[in-house]
């Protein structure tokens, strides 16, 4: 396996192992780690990141997608800053303007949206329209799809990533994690992306009890819905009485200002939000049909203590809680406004998809002309390297691509100062202009010549 990069990070490994002693693996979320040891940055600017040798790296993997204006970008950190010194305090902890300020944008943008609730992640964003949805219904399974993530948390943390199976069975309930109760694996029903038939078979078994149907619409932002197949979904969710929740997490602002609602023209009825929308700090929204929304009003003609998690009272019970020290931070919506209004400068996607298109072409012929077979797929500014002959649709397509050359691939882009997460996505911001580009094919191509010989 090529490993040079272990040759070049040595304070890296220094550092990993000086963490290890004090924090669990020498991480503070798992995704950050790969073995033998991740690399540690030290600063970035642009399309790059500096590690702590000084090795510069072109990042593809920004933030897992935050990060859609590159680092540092000007307008975010200057909006930041002038917030910072307008407001002569980190945060008030009452209600402020940018909150409307954002809601309405927000709805102005996105189908599906009528009115919003911020929270501090994407888990919260998705674990609170779930709280809605089984409240709206008053049901309590929960439909997600195998191989879609939506957070780190009990109630979801299920067959994210799961064993390779037949195409004809269905998928397996399967914990992702140690530590989760029984409750949610005897609650959860799992479906096939981009099956609209055996989805529907299931969901008609289970019509009476699912509160729910929670999906990515492009799962892990690279592997694109059938349209027929998520027009589909809509409809038996609708048929049903589910709540149809989108995940985009990930897809929001990535696919297109208006999210894949607004790409693919199918509406849901809440929609969860995160990563771009905070221009690279941590924020979640959630936002939906009205009614939905309005069952976590406090205004509801309910007596107002009753939002107090220690005080109890009967109108607990009446009123959906949702509540965050940190919701609707004034700093954060100042960089994800600043990010937006970026983003909304004619043109903006067009120049993204433009590069990631021309990244990806470029790459496939590289992995053709050296006789490895694979290919690109993704949607928007986001894709994946999946080195199979068959075009894939789905997770199980994807396991049964060569992970293990793939991982060694990925290894030989880290030793050639591409930056990406081994196994993981590549996401570009508008900071990967031509010339990182082509800059990324000429290391591209010395990362695959190694792994051919
Ligand atoms: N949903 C999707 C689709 C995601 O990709 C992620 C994060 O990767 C999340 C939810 C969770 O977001 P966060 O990491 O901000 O909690």
């Amino acid at each position: 396996m090529e490993t040079s990069y272990l040759q070049k990070t040595p304070t890296s490994l220094q550092l990993h192992n000086e963490a290890k002693q004090f924090i669990p693996g020498g991480v503070t979320a798992n995704i950050k780690f790969f073995a033998p040891y991740p690399i540690v940055m030290n600063r970035a600017g642009g399309a790059y990141l500096y590690d702590v040798d000084q090795n510069p790296y072109i990042d593809y993997n920004l933030c897992y997608g935050a990060l859609i204006l590159g680092h540092g970008n000007e307008r975010v950190t200057a909006a930041v800053r002038e917030q910072l010194a307008t407001m002569g305090t980190t945060i008030f902890g009452t209600p402020h303007r940018l909150e409307t300020e954002m809601a309405k944008l927000l709805i102005d943008l996105y189908p599906g949206i009528e009115s919003v609730r911020y929270t501090n992640s994407g888990l919260e964003a998705t674990l609170l329209a779930i709280r809605l949805a089984t409240a709206w219904t008053g049901r309590k399974k929960l439909a997600k799809f195998e191989g879609h993530y939506h957070g780190g948390y009990d109630q979801v943390l299920i067959s994210v990533h799961p064993s390779e199976r037949e195409r004809n069975h269905p998928p397996a309930v399967k914990p992702d994690s140690l530590g989760l109760p029984d409750y949610y694996t005897e609650n959860t029903v799992v479906l096939p992306f981009n099956d609209l038939e055996q989805t529907a078979e299931i969901l008609k078994k289970h019509r009476h009890e699912i509160a729910a149907v929670i999906l990515e619409p492009v799962q892990g932002g690279y592997l694109p819905p059938d349209l027929a197949f998520l027009r589909g979904v809509r409809e038996l969710t609708k048929e049903y009485g589910m709540v149809l929740i989108f995940d985009e997490v990930k897809t929001g602002f990535r696919v297109g200002l208006s999210g894949a609602q607004g790409r693919y023209g199918v509406t849901p009825d809440l929609t969860a939000l995160g990563k771009v929308l905070g221009g690279g700090f941590p924020i979640g929204a959630v936002g939906g049909q009205r009614e939905i929304m309005e069952l976590c009003s406090p205004a509801r003609g309910a007596d107002i203590l009753s939002n107090d998690p220690h005080q109890s009272s009967p109108s607990d019970t009446e009123i959906l809680f949702h509540s965050g020290t940190y919701n609707g931070h004034p700093m954060i919506l100042a960089a994800g406004l600043a990010t937006i209004r970026s983003l909304q400068q004619p043109g903006t996607y067009a120049q993204l998809e433009e590069g990631t298109m021309k990244l990806r072409r470029g790459m496939e012929e590289i992995l053709d002309r050296f006789g490895i077979p694979g290919h690109t797929v993704g949607e928007g500014s986001i894709f994946n390297i999946v080195l199979a002959d068959q075009r894939v649709k789905q997770i199980q397509d994807v396991l049964r691509s060569d992970l293990s050359l793939r991982k060694e691939l990925d290894v030989a882009l880290l030793s050639q100062g591409i930056y990406i997460k081994p196994l993981n996505r590549f996401s570009l911001s508008t900071a990967h202009r031509s010339e990182v580009i082509h800059e990324t094919l000429e290391r591209f191509e010395q990362g695959v010549k190694r792994l051919a010989k």
